[in-house]
């Protein structure tokens, strides 16, 4: 079995929680507000994939970061930014351009294209692509509009189910690091008190390892807060996103 690795988020605050930064091998999950920063977090984790300072690896498997990783992203709500990669690749001192070019995007319209798109990484990798991120952003959105109603909830489940189980086994078979978003319409009690109403709540949280509550504070300050992690406690960190990208 190959080594975890560990891929910053770009904040020193928000990857002790997290045990060191984003691990290999596992889905991490933001939910979050809109505005809460989970768009700005998949970008900027992007972006540290070419900084190799922000990469934690053994020395045995350092070498497969040499030769310019390669992130997946796939876009179903069309908010990825190529000019805020470039912002935040400069602010590291890196080219802009190189970084987009390691960056696969893939815009889905529907969840089959979603689907589809996640499934497919595992060929590109198998051609020869050092993929070594994989971006869902967002995991809910396109199942959220297309499976409306309590009749259509248990085809969403299993659906979303079997979309999480490709994810995983990505993160598992090629060891990278893999994060899902999911928009949430107010704070989820469950992670306060009562029920949860995160969309995809149960399956979603079985199916990722680390799940991450981000909620606003004032200014660019924002508040992570881990929760449910099999080996982890739960606990917050405050972050903030500028146009640097997310930091301390
Ligand atoms: P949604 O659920 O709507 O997708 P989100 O959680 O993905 O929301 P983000 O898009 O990650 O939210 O965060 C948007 C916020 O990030 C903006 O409100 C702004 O505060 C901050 N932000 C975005 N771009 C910049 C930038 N270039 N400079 C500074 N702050 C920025
Ligand atoms: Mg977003």
């Amino acid at each position: 079995r190959k080594y975890i690795w560990k891929l910053s988020t770009g904040s020193k605050n928000l990857d002790e929680i997290l045990g060191g930064g984003l691990e290999s091998q596992s889905v991490t999950e933001f939910a979050g507000m809109y505005g809460s920063g989970k768009t700005q977090i998949a970008h900027q984790a992007c972006v540290n994939l070419q900084c190799p300072e922000r990469i934690l690896a053994d020395d045995s498997i350092r070498d497969e970061f040499l030769n310019e990783p390669k992130a997946v992203y796939i876009d179903t709500e069309g908010t990825f930014r190529p000019e805020r990669i470039i912002q935040m690749a400069e602010a590291l001192g890196l080219d802009g351009k190189d970084v987009l070019n390691n960056i696969l995007v893939a815009r889905a319209y529907n969840s089959d294209m979603q689907m589809l798109y996640a499934e497919n990484v595992e060929k590109l990798i198998r051609d020869g692509l050092n993929i070594k991120l994989v971006i869902v952003d967002s995991l809910t959105s396109t199942f959220r509009t297309e499976y409306t109603g309590r009749g259509k909830l248990a085809e969403r489940q299993q659906k979303l189910g079997r979309h999480m189980a490709t994810l995983n086994k990505l993160a598992d078979l090629y060891n990278c690091v893999v994060i899902v978003t999911n928009q949430v319409a107010a704070r989820p009690d469950a992670i306060f008190g009562a029920s949860e109403q995160a969309i995809g709540g149960h399956i979603v949280g079985h199916a990722a390892t680390f799940r991450i509550f981000l909620r606003k504070a004032k200014g660019d300050k924002r508040v992570a807060k881990l929760y449910d992690s099999p080996h982890l406690p739960d606990a917050e960190a405050m972050f903030r996103i500028t146009e640097k990208g997310i930091h301390d």
